[in-house]
């Protein structure tokens, strides 16, 4: 079964006899959903014991570092410990050497262990929550027009000075085309909000949710100065869906500053930055959430509203009235 799908992470050769990690946790366990070379999903082996009703990916299995079988519900503690020592010596004692003494799990091991399962238990409650998310928060892309406290139905040309004011005026912001950055000449592609106002019309398709030092001619992470906001995205929810995960992350307290339309088939939610470790949730959250945790990296470039992509025009369907406070 291994060979078929390669997974191999304790290398070594595959015959009838399991030798990888892999093979001996699903000899042990049944068929592993892989997620990754190490990480995968199982049928608990305390299935039976489970009170609420199974997911398909109630169970995972950890094969780095101390292999690790964690299971979502509680009830079956008991037979996933039994599994857990039956996993740890099978794969970590093959010729069950009767001298073998297992390793004890270090403090910092057993720290990553802890934080590993509520990471997990974090990622399958938001996975499991979903279709009640998308129904109980649903907001459709025009129901964001509407109830936007700004009207952005007119002018969408100057969307681009809307979205600007909501940084400080002297923030240096980075509007150009993807490839306008790396180089000296790309400087001017680096200017402060005021001074960008003073065009007519929206300069370049592209912007990023950061400041950058007035020195930049890289929209690197090094020359970042702050972070205004992050973006929220989704490739696999509709434009009428998306909405309902930016309704579920304001209950949760973040701040929806505007809701763009790229003019291609999602929506850009703009939310003020919420701090680092809330960021580290968003990461984990995401995609669980079916959005995309790319565009949370500071030097992200995001359709600018405003400028045009192709025939149409990118433009703000959503904004906040009052001013982002940003404390310094
Ligand atoms: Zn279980």
């Amino acid at each position: 079964m291994n060979s078929e799908i390669g997974i191999n992470p304790a290398g070594g050769a595959t015959n009838t006899t399991p030798r990888t990690a892999a093979e001996i946790a699903e000899n042990m366990l049944g068929s592993i959903d892989w997620i990754s070379s190490t990480m995968g999903y199982c049928e608990c082996p305390g299935k039976k014991m489970h009170g609420s009703k199974d997911g398909t990916r109630d169970c995972a299995v950890y094969l780095d570092r101390v292999p690790t079988l964690s299971c979502f519900h509680g009830s079956c503690k008991s037979a996933v410990d039994a599994a857990n020592k039956r996993l740890r010596a099978a794969i970590l004692n093959p010729t069950n050497d009767a001298d073998f003494v297992p390793r004890k799990i270090t403090h910092e091991e057993r720290e990553k262990l802890v934080a590993r399962e509520k990471n997990n238990r974090l990622q399958l409650r938001a996975r499991k929550a979903l279709p009640t998310i998308l129904k109980k928060y649903r907001w459709t892309s025009a129901g964001m027009l509407n109830d936007s406290p700004v009207n952005v139905r007119e002018n969408e040309a100057d969307h681009w000075k809307l979205l600007l004011a909501k940084f400080e005026p002297d923030d240096v912001i980075w509007i150009g085309e993807r490839e306008s950055s790396g180089r000296p000449e790309n400087a001017v592609n680096f200017k402060t909000v005021s001074e960008w106002v003073k065009r007519e019309y929206a300069p370049h398709t592209f912007v990023c949710p950061a400041t950058f030092k007035n020195t930049s001619c890289s929209r690197s992470n090094d020359n970042v100065v702050e972070r205004r906001f992050v973006i929220v995205e989704s490739d696999l929810l509709t434009r009428d869906e998306v909405g309902a995960v930016f309704r579920y992350l304001i209950e949760c307290g973040m701040k929806l500053v505007a809701v763009v339309d790229t003019a291609g088939k999602s929506l850009h939610g703009w939310f003020e930055y919420p701090g680092d470790e809330a960021l580290d949730e968003l990461r984990l959250l995401l995609p669980a959430l079916k959005c995309d945790p790319k565009m949370l990296t500071a030097s992200q470039p995001a359709r600018l509203p405003g400028a045009m992509r192709g025939e149409k025009r990118q433009k703000l369907i959503f904004l906040t009235a009052e001013e982002v406070e940003i404390t310094k």
